[in-house]
């Protein structure tokens, strides 16, 4: 693996590792991690609570399936440091991108 991506030079805490780089660059690859049963209150249709976990990165998605559909999204729960405040610049993704590519042309 190559060095971390630094993003701000005055930042320390702006790095980004080989899976963040690339899980931002060609998105999660997700795993499924758990599933609930829940029964909802008055009915007895059944939902599942799922969470799926990237294998790379360790970022949660959940969302909330009733017969077979999705019918609610949660969100995500990021690891630590993935996320830049105030998101990436265009000269940003561009340095993320060009990491990507460095890191898998050798
Ligand atoms: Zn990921």
């Amino acid at each position: 693996m190559a060095a971390q991506l630094k993003l701000v030079e005055e930042s320390p805490e702006s790095y980004l590792s080989d899976a963040y780089v690339t899980c931002r660059t060609i998105n999660h690859s997700w795993d499924p991690y758990t599933v609930q049963v829940q029964t909802r209150q008055g009915s007895k249709e059944r939902a599942h609570y799922v969470t799926l976990k990237c294998n790379r990165c360790e970022c949660f998605k959940a969302f909330t399936m009733i017969r077979g559909r999705v019918v609610r999204r949660h969100g995500y729960v990021y690891p630590q440091g993935y996320l830049v405040s105030g998101g990436l610049s265009p000269q940003q993704k561009d340095a993320v991108g060009n990491a990507f590519i460095d890191l898998y042309s050798h």
